[in-house]
């Protein structure tokens, strides 16, 4: 089996192409924000961005982020050969300028130029059930905007922020408050309530891979999906945080369980800059969705 085809396929996609879902998001919040308006020409020059990305195949931004491959596939599906031919993918994409060389050796400070290195790309697997069909969605997470994620420990005295749902919304409403614009608004936010502080980050990022309006199964989650994003909106910190309506495109907060001493809440930012594309594999031959 070879994946490199379609796996580079779907990297090139993932940096050239922002998903219909994002560009929806965006078109929509311009309609709401004042005609001449620092927020209306922020939104109008990323639209503007996205459709030259995808005309010319040129990365939609010039931090093509760091490289996430989240699989869901039944236990007898070849991962050793998928991730060799994924960095190989990788490598490519480098070499062809659609992958920024991003990858630098942390204690040397060396980057190693193809975008391969220690857990670089990143392999998020996920067991499926036996007759399910593998699953593949890259992501491409900006360094800007995961510099403005952040994890708190409840509870928090600053905040008054304790161990409760409500204790949740002052910490993402903090996040949103802090981050300024910074990470590229408008954002979206990938949230995890509990976990250790390592299974709350990875978490929180996948709940990233979700589409914009899509709300929690959890009705008590949903709801405070929307609250969190309707009072960030509120806030007037706007695109790029140049001031307007449209500083969340969305919130996204799932929950795992907790130790009994502990109860984190970890955001993970991402900026508009949404770059995910997702694959379902065929006998080596891909739908990309
Ligand atoms: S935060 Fe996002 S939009 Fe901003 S520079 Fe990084 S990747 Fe690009």
């Amino acid at each position: 089996m070879d994946f490199y085809p379609i796996l580079l396929e779907l990297i090139i996609k993932t940096s050239t192409e922002l998903p219909e879902d994002i560009t929806a998001a965006l078109k929509s919040h311009l309609a709401t924000e004042e005609g001449g308006s620092s927020a209306t020409s922020v939104l109008e020059t990323l639209l503007e961005n996205i459709r030259l990305a995808h005309e010319r195949q040129l990365p939609l931004c010039q931090d093509t982020g760091t490289i996430h491959f989240f699989v869901t596939a039944p236990d007898d599906f070849p991962r050793r050969q998928f991730q060799t031919d994924a960095c190989r993918a990788v490598v490519e994409a480098t070499r062809r300028g659609l992958l920024r060389q991003n990858c630098v050796e942390s204690v040397t400070g060396h980057n190693t130029g193809n975008n391969l290195g220690y857990v670089n790309p990143t392999f998020h697997w996920e067991e499926a059930d036996d007759n399910a069909i593998p699953k593949v969605t890259v992501l491409l997470k900006g360094g800007g905007s995961e510099n403005v994620g952040i994890q708190y420990s409840l509870p928090d005295e600053t905040l008054h922020a304790g161990r409760d749902l409500d204790g949740v919304k002052k910490c993402l409403l903090d996040a949103v408050y802090r981050a300024q614009g910074k990470g590229c608004a408008p954002g979206i936010l990938g949230v995890c309530i509990g976990g250790d502080r390592a299974g709350g980050a990875e978490e929180a990022k996948r709940q990233l891979l979700r589409r914009i309006g899509d709300r929690s199964i959890d009705t008590t989650l949903a709801t405070l999906e929307q609250e969190v994003l309707t009072k960030a909106n509120a806030l007037g910190i706007g695109p790029m945080g140049l001031g307007g309506k449209t500083t969340l495109l969305d919130v996204f907060i799932g929950a795992r369980t907790r130790h009994p001493a502990s109860f984190f809440v970890t955001v993970c930012y991402n900026c508009w800059c949404m770059r995910r594309q997702t694959l379902e594999i065929r006998n080596c031959e891909g739908s990309v969705s």
